[in-house]
């Protein structure tokens, strides 16, 4: 497969481990307030770029961290501490509280979403945090040590030095730093300028911290551990180091976040990732573009448009129609956020899920094989920087083709292992729930005139349907209605 790379700009065979696996990290939420659509853009991608890497045959070891300590509230080193912030709106005093609290919002809403576990399993109803780890989340908090060591080892090679406050990574020590971002050096530092008022030993300006120490701004810092350099907690980039090369090895294929995390975040991790070991640990950065506002704006609390996966299905919406939205283009494309483009998403899947609920008959769902045409076009836009309104397009076009349904069943359900958008069980689902509630009742009393063989109401009903702009159609699993 080949993906989009920040650093070399160009499309890029990927390339798997010494034991033949693709390792793939992936930046994960802090747990301080409830993901919104925005969020899971990022993770929807990563999902299907994992489900399409299983599906072409590729060996998959993926992991994502959970901050859940220590980030402060912008790319900056010194600013409110996010988990701290949450406490206060939550009303709890105990940080660890809050992670476990906005984790639980965020795997629930992972469920919903249909999302597989970094590790590959399906998500769970009721998560129990103890099993984090098996499902390939990562806590910062359960990974201090390491983060520690990767210290360590950068301040041996002279990376590093110390002031009263903390413990800073020296930009000037590594001359590609800002080829990540292709920002120079000069400009970054107008973005970062007003940190050097915090801490007046700071050699440079683009330094970013490794440990803050409990001094200062921090000095009651209620999340802390033991180091060589004093009692603190870990700065926000080197837990992503320190986790990927602990858990993935000194070789990570793929490393996704959004595009927000090139100029800081991720140019930082790959400065400690140079310092501590003297090469390029990941092979390909990969990085989504935003969900944006209609206009092009920002996705935004106060915009009220960054909505929650709660919000969503409050608006009557199936999680699904979300999912549909999130993974039907590329994950370079701008996707624009709004309640119509979620509409069109909801028709678009219904629509393929009325036309093969047409087409089934009860015996349509064994014995099909799947279309190989349709899967070699298939499985080349997944190969092609994961090509989604390509793989889409060839999809509607086996569900609208004239091969036998018993075919089409097997090829629709073999091209849902990468979508995951639950088709074959949403036929089994009751239409009524996805239509208006007039609708749904005056399709009941069909139902009941029919099993009654009243063909005269039957009939009289079906018109009645039709006058409100909806098509009955009776199929061998009942009616199916369609809007006209
Ligand atoms: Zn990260």
């Amino acid at each position: 497969m080949k993906l989009f790379n920040t650093l070399t700009k160009k499309l890029e065979e990927i390339k798997p481990n010494e034991s033949g696996i693709i390792t793939m990290y992936n930046c994960g939420p802090t747990v301080y307030s409830h993901q919104h659509i925005g969020n899971y853009r990022a993770y929807a991608n990563w999902d299907i770029l994992h489900r399409a890497l299983v599906y072409l045959g590729y060996n998959v070891k993926r992991i994502m961290n959970i901050t859940d300590v220590g980030h402060l509230t912008s790319d900056e080193d010194f600013g409110e501490d996010k988990m701290l912030k949450g406490a206060r709106k939550l009303g709890v005093s105990d940080p660890y509280e809050v992670a476990n609290f906005f984790t639980k919002s965020f795997l629930k809403d992972m469920y919903l979403l249909n999302m597989w576990s970094p590790s590959g399993r399906s998500m769970v109803e009721n998560f129990d945090l103890s099993e984090l780890k098996e499902f390939g989340w990562i806590r910062a908090t359960a990974s201090i040590e390491p983060m520690i060591e990767i210290i360590k080892s950068m301040e041996e090679k002279g990376y590093v030095y110390e002031t009263e406050q903390a413990v800073y990574f020296d930009v000037t020590k590594y001359p590609e730093y800002t080829e990540l971002s292709g920002q120079k050096l000069e400009d970054k530092l107008v973005g970062v300028r007003d940190d050097v008022n915090v801490d007046s030993k700071k050699k440079n300006p683009a330094d970013f911290v490794l440990w803050m120490k409990r001094y200062g701004t921090y000095a009651d810092h209620s999340m802390h551990w033991n180091s060589p350099w004093g009692d603190g907690f870990p700065g926000w980039h080197i837990e992503c180091s320190a986790m990927g090369i602990e858990y993935l090895g000194q070789f990570i294929s793929i490393h996704t976040g959004g595009i927000e995390h090139i100029p800081v975040h991720h140019t930082n991790e790959r400065a400690q990732n140079y310092g501590a070991l003297q090469k390029e640990v990941v092979n390909i950065w990969v990085h989504n573009e935003h969900m944006q506002a209609k206009g092009g704006e920002k996705l935004g609390k106060s915009l009220g448009n960054a909505l929650t996966i709660d919000e969503v299905t409050a608006l009557g919406y199936d999680p699904m129609d979300l999912r549909w939205l999130l993974i039907s283009v590329n994950y370079k494309i701008p996707l624009k956020f709004s309640e119509e483009a979620l509409d069109g998403a909801k028709n678009s899947r219904l629509g393929v899920i009325n036309r093969l609920k047409e087409k089934l008959g009860s015996g349509d769902r064994e014995g099909g094989v799947v279309l190989d045409e349709f899967k070699k076009l298939f499985e080349v836009a997944l190969h092609d920087n994961l090509n989604m309104s390509e793989a889409f397009s060839i999809f509607l076009e086996v569900v609208k083709s004239r091969e036998s349904t018993k075919d089409i069943f097997a090829t629709v359900s073999d091209f849902d292992r990468v979508f995951g958008l639950r088709i074959i069980e949403s036929l089994e689902e009751k239409v009524e729930a996805e239509i208006p509630s007039d609708i749904a009742q005056l399709l009941k009393d069909r139902e009941v005139a029919r099993n009654t063989k009243d063909f005269v109401s039957s009939d009289r009903l079906r018109d009645e349907i039709l006058d409100k702009g909806y098509v009955v159609k009776d199929t061998p699993n009942g009616q199916v209605v369609e809007k006209q």
